[in-house]
């Protein structure tokens, strides 16, 4: 039996999303069928909101404005401290900790030179540039790995000596990945992080 083409775009559409087989986007796709035409609408018009998303031009976290909430926020700021993370989704995973209070940077991944990542890929300057007198500290959350190891090492040679950096370790096991880290392992690892 064929399924009308409507119904085959919206199961390719939804098969592009990662983690989803071809059985789930079908299931899903039938049961949005019964939706109703506003219901669709409001639907597909989140999903196109995403096409103008920003990425805050500080520390590259999405933002809807040129700049994100955590920018912004001068509590934040004062605290002299930026977590450096290869992911949004890491930066998501610290802040349910809820116990980091300076503010991000999202390197976008590690260095890989056999991928063709280098330092300017991650935009490693854009960090460096960020770091003035009011910065004491960085804590790299980078994620334990041997690129991981080798970018932390990278961002330590390129800082001045007065910056104090640490590097989160403790209860994250190698390989590990801090989006799938519960919130206790994470606040350890912070509490935990070691002088580079
Ligand atoms: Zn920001």
């Amino acid at each position: 039996m064929e399924l009308p083409e409507k119904i085959n775009n919206s199961v390719d559409a939804f098969g592009r999303i990662q983690g989803v087989g071809a059985k789930t986007a079908l299931r899903q796709v039938l049961s949005m069928c019964k939706w109703n035409k506003s219901e669709l609408e409001s639907f597909s018009d989140a999903i196109f909101e995403l096409s103008k998303l920003n990425t805050c031009e500080i520390c590259g976290f999405y933002t809807d404005e040129k700049k994100c909430s955590i920018c912004l926020d001068e509590k934040r700021t004062s605290f002299g401290t930026i977590c450096v993370v290869e992911s949004i989704i890491d930066c998501l995973a610290i802040e349910r900790s809820r116990n980091f209070h300076g503010t991000f940077h999202v390197l976008g991944g590690v260095l890989n030179p056999l991928m063709g990542i280098g330092p300017d890929e991650l935009g490693i300057d854009v960090l460096i540039n960020r770091i003035d007198d009011s910065v004491q500290g960085l804590i790299l959350a980078v994620n334990p790995s041997v690129e991981g190891d080798a970018t932390c090492s990278f961002i330590r040679d390129k800082l001045p000596e007065r910056v104090q950096v640490d590097r989160i370790g403790f209860g994250i096991p190698m390989g590990g990945s801090l989006e799938y880290l519960d919130a206790q392992t994470i606040t350890k690892a912070l509490e935990n992080r070691k002088k580079m």
